[in-house]
């Protein structure tokens, strides 16, 4: 069975104090309810459990610590306008979905930062969607524009000067501002949901879970304990195949990231434009995702590739490092001697169709994973609607969520790595303007 093996360089969990985490289970143990995966969806869940059925208890199991998983490496944009959505009235059907569970989402974060002041950087800066080529403006973004306009959302158009006088750097050749996305540091967002759980949600981390049984009711086991619950919520993300769901749906990507050392005052002076940025590029896999960050440091998040062996090593990581020191060096002339400081690398899992997998797996087990490049939002929602529906709890985002449909299965193996791969390739040839 594969388990989570995080490399230990997340850089958003590096630059803030450091977080004592809970100590592992050692003992066997009952529960009402079992979550396992203590990501954005794990959390969500195990604390709308415990707000649902306040003198129920609920055990939530990590195999790492929180924020050393994907919840914890991402680049921190929790997204709330959709881009990249079709014409078609079904598709927009599906963009109001996804709009009105990504605010949810952001609504439910937000009250969780402001109830136990949770000190993440949370900052309702909103993100820029930018291209860089006439072909990545005409199929991207006047699209994507289109989309805003008929369903009546905040945006601004920004060409050439524009957009550079905002940024401060001038590799785009146009973008779309939305004004709704929270930028935010991610690890310290897990580190402060984590420690801020109510009573009846026992965490333990460092435990993972290496076997489920069914035979005499639900009974999870861990290297040092087993714990026997009513019911199990899965929140595993991309290992929920190893418990031998979703086992021809998944798509595991790895994708680097890396933060520069902070700018000094001087440089800042000479980079100009907005003191906090966010930008997601037209194209995911080709093009780069970028920040300036509240602590004035740039973080460039670039390459994916398909692993579904989920781990990386520590070369491909340097290789990754080198790459986007080039990136940066190539679009941020004004900041020479400016280095990578933290580079990482997370695991983000798509399905083919970009739908969750979200709902009843089995009697008395649920699951809420999947959850594609877009996690802070769709996780945290669909753990806490995951949890309403275990609870028999009626929610009319439920409805939303239910009608995005099921996770459409990959064609069956052996062809299937050389299919994503190939796939994958196509995307950045046929992209690589987008770069
Ligand atoms: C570099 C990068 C950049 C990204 N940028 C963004 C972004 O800006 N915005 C955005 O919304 N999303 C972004 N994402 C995607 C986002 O991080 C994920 O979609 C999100 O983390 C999914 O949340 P989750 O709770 O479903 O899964 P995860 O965060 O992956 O959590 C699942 C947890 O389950 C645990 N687990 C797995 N197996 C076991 C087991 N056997 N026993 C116990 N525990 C287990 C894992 O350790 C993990 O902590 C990015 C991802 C990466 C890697």
């Amino acid at each position: 069975m594969l388990l989570p093996r995080n490399d230990s360089t997340n850089g958003w969990s590096r630059i803030i104090p450091s977080r004592t985490p809970n100590a592992a289970l050692t003992e066997d143990r009952e529960a009402d309810w079992v979550v396992v995966g203590a990501g954005l969806a794990g959390l969500a869940a195990a604390r709308r459990l415990a707000e649902n059925r306040p003198g129920e208890t609920v055990v939530l199991l990590e195999a790492d610590r929180v924020g050393e998983g994907a919840q914890g490496r991402n680049s921190g944009f929790a997204i709330d306008a959709p881009h990249n959505v079709g014409s078609s009235m079904a598709e927009l059907e599906a963009a109001h979905s996804h709009l009105r569970l990504a605010r949810a989402a952001i609504a439910y974060l937000a009250r969780q930062v402001k109830e136990h002041n949770i000190s993440c950087d949370w900052r309702v800066d909103g993100k820029f969607h930018a291209a860089v080529s006439k072909s990545g403006i005409d199929t991207v973004l006047r699209p994507t524009l289109k989309t805003l306009e008929t369903m009546g959302e905040a945006h601004e158009w920004l060409e050439g000067k524009a957009l550079h006088d905002r940024l401060g750097f001038t590799h785009f050749a146009a973008g779309i501002y939305t004004p709704g996305t929270v930028l935010l540091n991610p690890a310290a967002l897990c580190h402060g949901l984590a420690d801020s759980l109510p009573a009846n949600v026992t965490l333990y981390e460092k435990t993972p879970v290496t076997g489920v049984s069914h035979k005499n009711g639900i009974e999870v086991q861990t290297p040092q304990g087993k714990v026997k619950a009513g019911k199990l919520i899965f929140t595993v993300n991309g290992w929920i195949n190893q418990f031998g769901y979703y086992r021809k749906h998944t798509i595991p990507l790895a994708a680097h990231a890396s933060l520069t050392r902070q700018l000094t005052p001087e440089e800042q002076k000479k980079l100009g434009g907005l003191n906090s940025w966010g930008l997601t590029p037209a194209n995911a896999f080709v093009g780069i995702t970028m920040r300036r960050t509240p602590d004035q440091r740039i973080l460039i998040r670039q390459n994916m590739a398909y692993e579904p062996k989920l781990s990386v090593s520590d070369e491909a990581r340097a290789r990754a490092r080198e790459g986007h020191q080039i990136l940066f060096d190539e679009r941020f002339p004004m900041l020479k001697g400016v280095t990578m400081e933290h580079t990482w690398t997370g695991f983000i899992c798509l399905s083919r169709n970009g739908v969750p997998g979200f709902g009843q797996l089995a009697p008395d087990v649920y699951s809420s994973v999947i959850h594609q490049g877009v996690g802070l939002t769709k996780a945290t929602i669909g753990g806490m609607l995951v949890a309403d529906l275990a609870c028999g709890v009626e929610n009319p985002l439920l409805n939303d969520i239910q009608s995005l449909g099921e996770p459409q299965a990959l064609p069956s193996l052996p062809f299937v790595d050389v299919g994503i791969k190939a796939r994958l390739n196509w995307e950045l040839w046929a992209h690589r303007a987008e770069a």
